[in-house]
């Protein structure tokens, strides 16, 4: 599903520059649940920001779906991302007037689909995450879980092959962070290919896979025994 071969990104401010990734090579198949650890500033968005094409790396090849991601204009650009990738951020990122059930639907509004086909299936994604009866609410009456639910249901509403999440329970409390967990697991449990940047232990316990990143470069790449998250909820 991705290859990635000898990925380098700096960035550049004024005379200085900063080797963020230093020759980052992995693959992840098709149904993986994987999570990127490492500690602040050790790249993980910036590896997650290249894998989502919101970022171009300066060397190295990424291969998406079979499709090599590098130089693509910016309207193919932004056509592969909205049918390959859904998002998830720490900070949900929700559109703050537009109700539960309007968030959802947005990528389908991006993709084409007509008024009555993006409610139905964004009402249909807003069931999968538990929140059926608080379509018509606000974000700003919604607490910070059910915000990562819309923010879930959003990222699978145009059915990506590959979901990304930057931290998706960086801003939850213990007991929240495992019933968004819980939902990530039943996600992938039915095929859902999806990968996590975390620097908490407990949450990469919960992936199949787990991903160190130190000073630019993967230093430990191990399958991991999953622990399910209903067990701590
Ligand atoms: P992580 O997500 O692991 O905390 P990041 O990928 O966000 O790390 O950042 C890696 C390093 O690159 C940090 O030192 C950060 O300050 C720097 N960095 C990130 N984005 C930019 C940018 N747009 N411009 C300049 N420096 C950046
Ligand atoms: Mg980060």
């Amino acid at each position: 599903m991705i290859e990635i071969k000898d990925l380098h990104k700096s960035y550049h401010m004024g005379n200085n520059s900063l080797h963020v990734l230093k020759g980052i090579n992995f693959n992840v198949k098709e149904g993986e649940l994987v999570s990127i650890m490492g500690s602040s500033g050790s790249g993980k968005s910036t590896l997650l920001n290249i894998l989502g094409m919101l970022d171009e790396a300066d060397e190295g090849s990424y291969t998406l779906d079979n499709v090599p991601i590098k130089n693509l204009n910016e309207k193919i650009a932004a056509n592969y991302r909205n049918k390959f990738l859904g998002f998830i951020f720490q900070s949900f990122n929700l559109i703050n007037y537009k109700s539960a059930l309007d968030n959802v639907a947005l990528p389908l509004y991006y993709q084409g689909a007509k008024r009555k086909e993006r409610a139905d299936k964004a009402m249909h994604y807003l069931e999968k995450v538990g929140l059926a009866e608080w379509s018509h609410h606000l974000p700003s009456e919604l607490s910070g879980g059910q915000k990562q639910r819309v923010a879930i249901a959003r990222a699978l509403a145009s059915d990506p092959k590959v979901l990304l999440a930057d931290e998706p329970t960086g801003a939850l409390d213990t007991k929240t962070s495992y019933e968004v967990m819980d939902l990530i697991q039943g996600i992938n449990d039915e095929g859902k290919t999806i990968l996590l940047v975390t620097h908490e232990p407990d949450i990469a316990q919960m992936t199949k896979r787990i991903v160190n990143l130190k000073d630019g470069l993967i230093i430990d790449d191990s399958k991991v025994e999953q622990v399910r998250a209903i067990a701590h909820v």
